[in-house]
């Protein structure tokens, strides 16, 4: 097997599974764009088995320390495994992330179940090429259905790759209803705007909803509305919810309806919405896309937070609560509470932390690799300044 030689001090040996360009010594026996390849140190002793794309920033990904091959049984192992997490996890295995790349042992396949169809995106080069055995092993492991190749993300481009979304297996699926605690969407994984619901925030949605009855609520980055819909079944008084897509909004007007609540969907840019809102809400959430994909616009980003919180802080009374969250890796948890203390410092108000959020357990954190730990929030409550 063709490979490489890793240098001293490299990431892996800190038990990272990531390869970067910087990272090789030399490479041997020719390895091939999306080939298997075997992974060593400078003495030659084996590291693993890795998938390699050299016009990848990350030239070599591992997903094995012993030797490994790429074939039906490996997929069909690696998935049954994350299943069985996912169980021990309590978490709902017809709605979830069932297998979430580095994280479950399988570098850029990201596999969602909304029941009985299958969500499956590709985004490395080698898992791309194997999109057939994949498909072999979800359907003996699942028996799904529909599978839906939704290739249609960005991160591709790093690979090198097109984006696409194409139906694989079974027919061609309308949009349908799904439940979520207590809660039905209606997804639309072909034609929709996105692979489906945000699962790494069906949690905190809960976690949310649980503190809002009674609360006038305003939902800021709602998406087709996860926390409002929450919040409205959970008994708020009044939810109204914003979001700067069209799509976005029907999308939660139609959610509102299937579930019989009142939610008031705007479309605004919640940046010029806050910035002319009257103080007319007792719990304001935030939960923007990532403002910051790398380092370098990691300062923009936090001004970006910044204004948000300090808005939001500023339509807050006594007991007034604000739920936060970020999904940037690079915005560190510390750095983002340090953002939450200086808009409240800025906006004369003082906070008590209620409640700390982070991603839904069916997107486990290695804490070797800390990429794979990317979403937190806090839930604060305006206390009379002291
Ligand atoms: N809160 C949602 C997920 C939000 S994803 C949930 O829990 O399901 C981020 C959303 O922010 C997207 O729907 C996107 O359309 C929206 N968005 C991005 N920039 C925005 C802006 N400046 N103003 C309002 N919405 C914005």
């Amino acid at each position: 097997m063709a490979g490489l030689i890793i240098q001293p001090r490299a990431r892996i040996f800190h038990g990272h599974d990531w390869v970067y360009a910087s990272d090789v010594k030399k490479a041997f026996g020719n390895p091939e764009p999306g080939d298997v390849i075997s992974l060593k140190d400078f003495r030659d002793r084996p590291l693993g088995t890795a998938i390699y794309n050299p016009s990848s920033q990350i030239v070599a990904r591992r997903f094995s320390r012993r030797k490994q091959d790429l074939d039906v049984d490996f997929f069909v192992r690696r998935i049954t495994q994350a299943l069985a997490y996912r169980r021990s996890a309590g978490i709902d295995e017809m709605l979830c992330r069932m297998v979430w790349s580095e994280s479950d042992g399988v570098p850029g396949v990201i596999i969602d179940r909304y029941t009985d169809v299958i969500v499956l995106q590709t985004l490395t080069l080698a898992m791309d090429m194997r999109v057939a055995l994949i498909q072999e092993a979800l359907i003996e492991v699942f028996d799904p259905r529909v599978i839906i190749l939704r290739n249609d993300s960005g991160i591709r481009k790093a690979e090198g790759m097109e984006l696409d979304i194409s139906l694989i297996h079974g027919e061609k699926p309308k949009a349908f209803p799904v439940e979520v605690n207590g809660i039905t969407f209606e997804v639309d994984p072909l034609d929709g705007q996105k692979t489906g619901l945000y699962l790494d925030q069906l949690q905190a949605h809960a976690e949310v909803a649980a503190m809002a009855k009674g609360k006038r609520v305003l939902d800021c980055f709602s998406n087709q509305g996860g926390f409002a819909l929450a919040c409205a079944k959970a008994g708020a008084e009044s939810v109204r919810a914003i979001d700067i897509s069209g799509h976005a909004i029907s999308a939660l007007n139609k959610n509102a309806e299937l579930n019989r609540v009142n939610v008031e969907g705007i479309e605004a840019n919640v940046f010029d919405y806050l910035k002319s809102a009257s103080a007319e809400y007792d719990l304001i959430i935030l939960d923007p896309p990532s403002f910051t994909r790398n380092k370098k616009t990691l300062k923009d980003a936090m001004r970006g937070y910044k204004e948000i919180h300090l808005r939001a802080l500023k339509l807050l009374d006594k007991g007034g609560i604000m739920s936060t969250f970020c999904c940037s890796h690079h915005a560190t948890r510390e750095l983002f509470l340090e953002n939450i203390v200086s808009a409240s410092t800025d906006a004369k108000k003082t906070l008590r932390l209620m409640r700390e959020h982070t991603q839904r357990a069916d997107h486990p954190v290695l804490p070797a690799i800390p990429e794979t730990s990317y979403l937190k929030g806090f839930t604060l409550e305006v206390i009379p300044a002291r």
